[in-house]
């Protein structure tokens, strides 16, 4: 339910972007939870720093044409938009999928100021990408198509202003050809203007684990807070890139036992345990379909074509593929098969109705603005070793993403708390995520 004022505020925010669903979607969350801050904080509405909140400080959109291995041109469109600034730089991914317009992006950059807030470091929020389908592309036109996006966008990018990294569709390889593009046209080395880069051109160690480990870290705790832990649990973990990959690795590290795991063909059932050697082989470096996992593993594992992996039942369910991907229907299941914690390692993975039904029955419901806030957080450790020319080891970094995590656990906790919601982590972020940006905001003027 919303408050009578932040429901006006809504309405005007779906009059002023029509047909951005998703961006709906996540204002609305944010929204609903904002209610009693209202009451203990006039200064907000009198500011209307929640309707500015809501309008981008900028959107760029721009045309990114490339050459295929046949000669052949093709045209996509590439989108940034820089959310906020109040924290600092802009900061937050790059997602190249064929779903990507303007309303993903901005769903995804209105997250990240949240997100980016809770981290309690100093970074803006937005987000970009392009509808560019990465999927079956050689190496050359993964390239050049990253060569041709950066040249537009390097004008609105530095490491005081704004700093991209990668989300769905951009690793490692595709930030490497984005920052040697930004190098060439600036003639500047300047390493802190894009994160997530190999370790050997100004990379962080534990970057690339982060997010993964990350989210195993804050399910972690809320099992903590439960007075139980990942031992000896039965764990599903939606996905197969970068985020599902170490989220299996910590959660079994953690003595949590994981039994499927999905990609966009199907997923598969492992009940001896996903075999992360095999699956980092199939996904990472050969870059094929799901499939080819469960026929290399053999009798042990089977692969299910074209169905939700939600039907497998799990005490921990830690989506990591997509925006939506767990409806009301998958929610019932989930609670109806035992399951008791949901960490999101993607971004807005459950439906409201989703959330609504987890919270009743009393799962532990970690968001992904929390939950999956260390790959940012690590992010902006890349961006301080780069500022001091400097590089941490592996373990002092990690170390620092578990602190980073437990930290951002129990502020969602105790601010749930404070507002007389015990236990309601998605309260907890988002009150706690919009209070440091609103204060930021208040403080530097109208801005
Ligand atoms: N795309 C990631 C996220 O959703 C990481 C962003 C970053 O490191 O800037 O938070």
């Amino acid at each position: 339910m919303l408050h009578e004022k932040l429901s006006s505020i809504y309405e005007n925010v779906l009059r002023r972007n029509p047909g951005e669903t998703e961006f709906h979607q996540a204002v609305r969350e944010v929204l609903e939870s904002i209610g009693p801050v209202l009451g203990k904080h006039p200064e907000y509405a009198e500011s209307k720093v929640i309707e500015r909140i809501c309008e981008p400080e900028r959107q760029i959109i721009f045309r990114v044409p490339w050459e295929d291995d046949n000669g052949e041109v093709h045209i996509n469109r590439g989108f940034r938009v820089e959310f906020n600034s109040a924290l600092g730089p802009y900061k937050g991914g790059l997602r190249f999928h064929p779903s990507v317009y303007l309303g993903i992006v901005k769903f995804l950059g209105f997250e990240q100021i949240f997100k980016n807030s809770l981290t309690g470091l100093p970074i803006g929020g937005a987000k970009g990408g392009a509808d560019f389908d990465p999927k079956g592309k050689s190496e050359r036109e993964i390239m050049r198509f990253c060569q041709s996006f950066m040249t537009e966008l390097y004008r609105h990018l530095g490491e005081h202003t704004d700093v991209p990294a990668g989300d769905t569709g951009v690793g490692q390889r595709e930030i490497g050809f984005l920052f040697g593009q930004y190098k060439r046209i600036t003639n500047r080395y300047e390493s802190g203007v894009i994160t997530g880069k190999g370790l050997v051109y100004g990379g962080a160690q534990v970057r690339t684990e982060a997010t993964g480990y990350g989210c195993a870290f804050f399910v972690e705790e809320m099992l903590r807070a439960r007075g139980t832990s990942f031992d000896g649990k039965r764990v599903v973990v939606s996905g197969a890139g970068n985020v599902a990959i170490y989220t299996i690795e910590k959660v079994q590290q953690l003595g949590g036992r994981v039994v499927a795991c999905s990609d966009s063909s199907g997923y598969v059932v492992d009940e001896k345990g996903i075999d992360l050697d095999l699956l980092k082989q199939v996904k990472e470096v050969e870059r094929a379909r799901i499939e080819v996992y469960a026929k290399r593993r053999g009798g042990d594992a089977i692969f299910i074509p074209g169905r939700s992996v939600w039907e497998v039942p799990c005490e921990v369910a830690m989506p990591s593929a997509t925006q939506n991907e767990i409806t009301g229907r998958d929610a019932e299941r989930l609670v109806r098969n035992g399951c008791i914690a949901v960490g999101e390692g993607a971004n807005m993975p459950t439906t409201p109705e989703g959330i609504r039904i987890f919270q009743e029955a009393g799962v532990a419901f970690g968001p992904g603005k929390a939950a999956n806030a260390g790959g940012v957080a690590t992010s902006a450790l890349e961006m301080q070793q780069n500022a001091s020319r400097d590089s941490w080891s592996f373990e002092f970094s990690e170390q620092r993403l578990r602190d980073i995590m437990r930290d951002i656990h129990s502020r969602c906790l105790a601010t749930a708390e404070e507002y007389g919601m015990p236990g309601n982590y998605v309260a907890g972020a988002n009150i706690d995520g919009f209070k440091r940006v609103a204060d930021a905001m208040l403080a530097l003027g109208l801005i």
